[in-house]
């Protein structure tokens, strides 16, 4: 007998049906013997009507409301599971994030999850009931409602699963696993058997929404068994490994194991900025106690010398607010400094481990790029990445031609294609 927790996403519980479906499949696993603890992510496509009704009422609604809002939407597929379950006859209980013990701290929709109480699931598990799990909230000390993040159902599924030593925590999605990229903007992508923590860590800050982020945090910490799979079909999906368990039998890594790439990011350029020390934190700082978070920095000095442009990039969502300080706070104080914006760039980035002990990927990633007439506006790089903002409308072109270039191709598409 074994303890898993499976997490079902927003299009695994989309419609009656998916319901039913994800209801049959937990039998499954119960009828075998297994204890099954279920976290649930509101219908897909909720969370995003939730927010949008929001906006209509308010534009800046306060996150406590906001959390009370969309934390709705996995109360609804829950009870729904719940109530499927029972129809096949198998005793289960759903219980929202507050009433199962999940404690957060009190930064609604962003909250970070404290501790989990698991005495009352654990008694429903040996009492041989599956016990059903809203994702993606919880309660802090006060006992407002907070939420995890967008994706947040996911760091849900890992937290329970080191809470309560699971086996192993499965996270059924529309994908059949990890892929080297995205398999909806790469045809010839292909499922890997397993990814590192390491590897898997910097695709999910580096855009690939197939796991959140503190979810890859929490396996790796707690050492949780996570595998990624398709409640569409069966399959072996992806399994989420140590860094060091990674190709013990290989003498070799491969060079790029993914590609993650996001729309999502906006740039700010400061042109004509004197060029003296404290410039850079006169700039940034403000930013800072407006609560946003820079990604890239790139600051280039002009030919005179005296003046230098200061390039950084923040979330699209932060970009206006980003404008209104640097226009407000910054430039005053910086002479014949201006300020431009670009909402319409993309971040492509190469990650692998075996990325390390190879030189020569950022020229061939730049000659790939410059071979397809892409231009490279910003580049960034760590022992296992190299990221480059590029124009939005040339993400899907360069992430495909980095896919061919750097040899993660599938080979019956190759085939096919020839
Ligand atoms: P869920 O609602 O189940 O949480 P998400 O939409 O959050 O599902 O995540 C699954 C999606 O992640 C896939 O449909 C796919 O388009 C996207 N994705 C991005 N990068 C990858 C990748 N490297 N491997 C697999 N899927 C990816
Ligand atoms: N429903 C939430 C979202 O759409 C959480 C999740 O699906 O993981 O972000
Ligand atoms: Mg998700």
């Amino acid at each position: 007998m074994a303890l898993f927790v499976q997490k079902y996403g927003g299009s695994s519980v989309g419609s009656v049906e998916r319901i039913k479906a994800v209801a049959e499949r937990v039998k499954g696993f119960r009828d075998a013997g297994h204890q099954v603890v279920v976290v649930l992510s509101a219908m897909s496509g909720e969370t995003n009507r939730l927010i949008g009704l929001a906006n209509e009422i308010n534009d800046t609604p306060t996150p406590r409301e906001m959390d009370m809002l969309v934390s709705t939407g996995e109360q609804v597929t829950i009870s729904l599971l719940a109530m499927a379950l029972h129809k096949l006859g198998v005793p289960a209980t759903s219980y929202t994030g507050s009433q199962v013990g999940i404690l957060t701290d009190s930064s609604h929709t962003k909250a970070r999850i404290q501790r989990i109480e698991t005495d009352e699931m654990r008694e429903d598990l040996e009492d041989g009931k599956v016990v059903v799990v809203a994702g993606f909230q919880g309660v802090d000390t006060e006992g407002n409602i907070t939420t995890l993040g967008r994706g947040g159902s996911d760091t849900t599924g890992v937290a329970l699963a080191a809470a309560l030593k699971a086996d192993e925590c499965q996270i059924y999605t529309d994908v059949d696993g990890v892929y080297t990229t995205d398999p909806r903007v790469c045809a010839k992508a292909q499922r890997l058997a397993t990814v590192t923590v390491e590897e898997m860590l910097e695709l999910a800050s580096l855009g690939s929404k197939v796991l959140q982020i503190r979810a890859v945090e929490f396996a790796g910490k707690y050492n949780v068994a996570l595998r990624v799979l398709s409640s569409f079909e069966d399959g072996p999906g992806t399994l989420i490994v140590a860094d060091s368990d990674k190709h013990e039998d290989s003498m070799e890594e491969p060079l790029i194991s993914g590609i993650a790439f996001t729309a999502n990011e906006a740039k700010l350029t400061l042109l004509n900025t004197p060029d003296v020390p404290g410039v850079a934190s006169r700039i940034l700082g403000p930013i800072a106690d407006g609560n946003i978070e820079i990604d890239m920095i790139v600051q280039n000095v002009a030919p005179a010398g005296n003046y230098t442009d200061f390039t950084f990039t923040v979330a699209k969502g932060d970009y206006r607010q980003t404008m209104k300080i640097l226009e407000e706070q910054v430039l005053p104080d910086l002479g014949e400094g201006e300020v431009k914006g670009d909402e319409n760039i993309a971040k492509v980035s190469l990650v692998g481990v075996g990325m390390r002990s190879h030189a020569g990927v950022a020229s061939k990633m730049f000659r790939v790029l410059s071979d397809e007439n892409i231009n490279i506006r910003m580049v960034s790089t760590s022992e296992i990445k190299i990221s480059v903002v590029i124009d939005e409308k040339q993400m899907e072109l360069a992430v495909r031609a980095l896919h061919t270039a750097f040899g993660l191709d599938k080979a019956e598409v190759e085939q096919e294609a020839n």
